[in-house]
């Protein structure tokens, strides 16, 4: 596959610095565009402050990613004041939502949104040169893209998916762009467009070059990633599919797939699981509430006993199944009564761990534009940390169980904050890995051991981490 862009800078290489905010699908639209850059000629930067380019992947889910972004985007003007030649991109949901309003913000020289990433290389190195301002965000988002449109960030993906800005080892790829579903209080279905599954052979060559290059873990992608669907004459291909697929490929030892929607959950999904030993048992599938009225009023198309249902038959198929989930608290109208049915809800439920959030009103979605915003933050606060209190419980008291026992993790490198001192840490270093189940555990063991799998012994257990020995 050919590459895109040639660049060949006149002095020294330039250096660009990527921040990511935000999702899975941020980071690994942060990961492409750093292969494509260095690509083009350009190194990558850890530190803003001695980058000739600065791109700001940004988030739009809840307010507080954006508040993030804007604190940013005044510490690179404060930069700017003394390197004016800095070139600050935002690009991502956030640039894709306010566009032209952005721009005129006086640290920004690019915004561009999520299915532009082909051309931001291209725009850096433009306005590097032109010191011009360039704006470039799907005009219409609601329209499916142009066939041309998906071929280049078909191709782009497929070009610059290489494995060196990965955890050693792994690998994600994008199985579907966008969202169909317009749960109320979401942006995503007005920032990343209509819901588009990428043809498997695309997918399963991709991952055929992932292989070849070491990759032994992939993530499949995707916003609703079990609603996966791609129509090829008179054959359709779904998720089960694709999980198939990836599972006959040479090298690829566990394969994932994230986030699974309750509503319309096929039963061939867990099947694969259960038959396919390369296939994690691990489903991220949010409930978002137990209350079947905030259910309805979020549009989420599922009442909490059918969302409890599909999870017993999720264990009875795949008895050793790990679910993860989401909530969201302070939801319009939510009261005492809606948030105990949540509680009870995570009490049934038993996850591994779930992701709490507060309700956070997002401009133009359905429950912004009917609903008003009428939780206290003080009691959104409290429902947050309810919440988290008794997963935490539930998690503390489910991960006793692994005390004794032996599992395989993909390690992942060195832990960030490490249990031990510094120098105890460079002799013997605490190491991080996953099971298969996305439980995460830590260990000792040589550096070289990333993106490798070992067996671990737990001999300590603790809400949200397995300690253990490698053995
Ligand atoms: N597509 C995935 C799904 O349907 O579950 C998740 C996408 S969203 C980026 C990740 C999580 O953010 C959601 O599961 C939801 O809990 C949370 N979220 C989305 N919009 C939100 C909002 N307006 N306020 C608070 N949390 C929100
Ligand atoms: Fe947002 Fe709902 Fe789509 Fe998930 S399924 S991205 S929560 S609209």
């Amino acid at each position: 596959m050919a590459k895109f862009f040639i660049l060949i800078f006149p002095m020294e290489p330039r250096k660009v610095h990527i921040k990511n905010f935000g999702c899975q699908m941020n980071k690994l639209d942060s990961s492409l565009l750093g292969s494509a850059l260095e690509d083009a000629g350009f190194i990558l930067s850890t530190k803003a402050a001695d980058a000739d380019a600065v791109l700001i992947n940004t988030c739009s889910v809840r307010g507080h990613a954006e508040e993030r972004v804007f604190s940013h985007l005044g510490h690179l003007k404060h930069i700017k004041e003394t390197r004016p030649q800095i070139v600050v991109a935002v690009i991502g949901c956030m640039a894709q939502r306010l566009g032209a309003e952005l721009l005129e913000h006086d640290a920004v020289d690019i915004v561009a949104g999520p299915s532009q990433i082909p051309q931001i290389p291209e725009m850096v190195i433009q306005t590097l040169q032109s010191r011009k301002k360039a704006l470039s965000v799907t005009e219409k988002i609601r329209s499916k893209n142009t066939e041309a449109q998906s071929k280049a960030l078909d191709d782009f993906e497929f070009t610059y998916d290489t494995d060196k800005n990965h955890i050693p080892g792994q690998a994600f790829v994008r199985v579907m762009r966008g969202c169909n579903n317009f749960c109320t209080y979401c942006i995503v279905p007005y920032v990343r467009g209509p819901e588009i599954s990428r043809p498997p052979q695309t997918i399963i060559e991709q991952i055929k070059k992932l292989a070849e290059k070491g990759i032994r873990q992939v993530t499949l992608l995707g916003q609703t990633v079990n609603s996966y669907v791609y129509n090829a004459g008179d054959r359709s291909y779904r998720l089960a599919d694709l999980l198939e697929m990836t599972s006959n490929i040479d090298g690829i030892k566990w394969v994932r797939f994230i986030t699974s929607h309750p509503k319309h959950f096929d039963d061939s999904i867990l099947r694969a699981m259960a038959q396919l030993s390369e296939v994690c048992e691990y489903l991220h599938i949010p409930a978002q509430s137990g209350s079947d009225r905030i259910l309805k009023a979020m549009n989420r198309g599922y009442t909490g006993d059918e969302y409890l249902a599909l999870l017993a038959e999720a264990r009875k198929i795949v008895p050793g199944i790990a679910i993860a989930g989401d909530f969201i608290v302070g939801f319009p109208g939510e009261t005492d009564d809606d948030f105990q049915a949540t509680v009870d809800l995570v009490k049934k439920a038993r996850f591994k761990n779930c992701f709490v959030f507060k309700y956070s009103p997002r401009p133009g979605t359905g429950a912004d534009n009917k609903l008003k915003d009428d939780i206290p933050e003080e009691i959104k606060k409290q429902r947050n940390a309810r919440l988290l209190d008794l997963q935490n419980r539930i998690s503390d008291e489910d991960n006793k169980r692994f005390a004794g026992q032996t599992v395989e993790v993909l390690a992942e490198g060195p832990s960030k904050k490490p249990h031990l001192n510094k120098a105890e840490h460079e002799n013997n270093p605490q190491l991080i890995g996953r099971t298969a189940t996305d439980y995460i555990v830590v260990f000792n063991g040589p550096k070289s051991l990333a993106g490798q799998f070992a067996k671990v012994r737990i001999t300590k257990t603790a809400p949200v981490t397995l300690f253990g020995s490698l053995l």
